[in-house]
């Protein structure tokens, strides 16, 4: 609650989630080597495998690193919820936009953060939870309207979750800013009706397995919910206010040069680097608050999709994910340095 309102004056929130060390990493022999040593500070410890390995036995085996928010294995849905993304909501019924990120490898805990399970509700569906109590709690002065989308970019290219069969999307830019051409926009009433269209959609992500044996989304998932608003004490038709929240699962942010990935998969793989790249560094150039640096959104169509959601008056929330396990040393370090770099100035 106190980290909620600590934060609630950033525009620019980067949160790291240690997810609880699994049966297989347990399995295959790997410790823990990833922990929180405060609300603030991660630790990693590199593990050595290699006692020949000169070059990194003489540098320092522990890094630290600062965020916003660290979690650690036992922080639940609720607390990761109430201190990273509710605090958007009155913004966004405000009319301003937001956007809430989960970065990280295959495995690290993104989708579990965002989607969740049905014991176990991400922030997807609580943020919409959210949206409908307070629609409730003042349906006698306002009139609100909330719909959602859910789309995939995948190798540059977008795709609607909750209606596949609709083939490749175009992005455009008009005077009501960035639109995505003929995706589906539904309404939904109940966060049981939210949970089942997700879930749903999720089942047509682009996931394929790749060398390393686990199915990794290639994609970047994006739920986007709309807030239309009107006042119900003025008569007159009026501008609606529109507020925006995206909530986005990113592809796994292994590298392509990790995996001996070949062909379409190291396409892929160029793909997502190139967009995680760019996110990074408009998110880069937004947490510098003194630089005059151009803000390079046509880098990637999920840059140009949050165009008008990044920046200004916007709320940005990253929520890196690492594995505690030893085996994926590698994966963390990247990850660690990508969401150190989002803030740093
Ligand atoms: P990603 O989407 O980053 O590939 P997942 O969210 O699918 O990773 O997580 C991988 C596995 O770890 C899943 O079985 C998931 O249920 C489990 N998991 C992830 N985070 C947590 C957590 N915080 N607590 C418990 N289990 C988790
Ligand atoms: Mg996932």
């Amino acid at each position: 609650e106190s980290d909620a309102i600590r934060i609630q004056d950033q525009n620019l929130v980067v949160a790291l989630r240690i997810r609880p060390i699994s049966e297989e990493e347990i399995c295959v022999g790997a410790t823990p080597i990833a922990h929180c040593v405060d609300k603030n500070m991660v630790v990693l410890m590199d593990p050595l495998e290699d006692p020949d390995d000169i070059l990194r036995a003489n540098r320092s085996r522990e890094k630290q690193y600062v965020f916003d928010l660290g979690f650690d294995g036992n922080a639940t849905q609720e607390e990761v919820y109430v201190s990273t993304c509710r605090l958007l909501i009155p913004n966004v019924i405000k009319g301003f936009n937001a956007s809430v990120f989960a970065y990280g490898a295959t495995g690290a805990g993104k989708t579990h953060t965002m989607l969740g399970t049905d014991r176990e509700p991400g922030i997807m569906a609580r943020a919409l939870n959210d949206l409908f109590l307070e629609m409730d709690r003042t349906k006698e002065d306002m009139s609100y309207k909330v719909t959602m989308s859910y789309l995939e970019i995948y190798n540059e290219m977008i795709r609607d979750l909750l209606n596949p069969g609709s083939g490749f999307l175009e992005l455009r830019e008009d005077a009501k800013g960035v639109q995505v051409a003929g995706l589906s926009e539904v309404s939904a009433r109940s966060t049981r009706e939210v949970m089942d269209m997700l879930m749903k959609g999720n089942k047509e992500r682009t996931q394929e397995p790749t060398a390393a044996n686990k199915t990794s989304s290639r994609s970047h998932a994006v739920l986007q919910v709309t807030v239309r608003q009107r006042d119900r004490v003025r008569d007159i038709l009026q501008e609606v206010r529109v507020g925006k929240l995206f909530l986005i699962d990113l592809a796994g942010s292994e590298r392509a040069a990790n995996t001996q990935n070949t062909g379409k998969r190291m396409i892929e793989g160029a793909h997502i680097n190139r967009s995680l790249l760019a996110l990074g560094n408009v998110i880069n150039t937004l947490s510098d608050k003194n630089s005059s640096r151009y803000v390079n959104y046509r880098d990637s169509k999920l840059t140009r999709l949050l165009k008008d959601s990044l920046g200004g008056n916007c709320k940005t929330v990253m929520i890196a994910h690492i594995s505690p396990a030893s085996v994926h040393f590698e994966e963390s370090r990247n990850t660690l340095a990508y969401a150190d770099r989002a803030k740093h100035i």
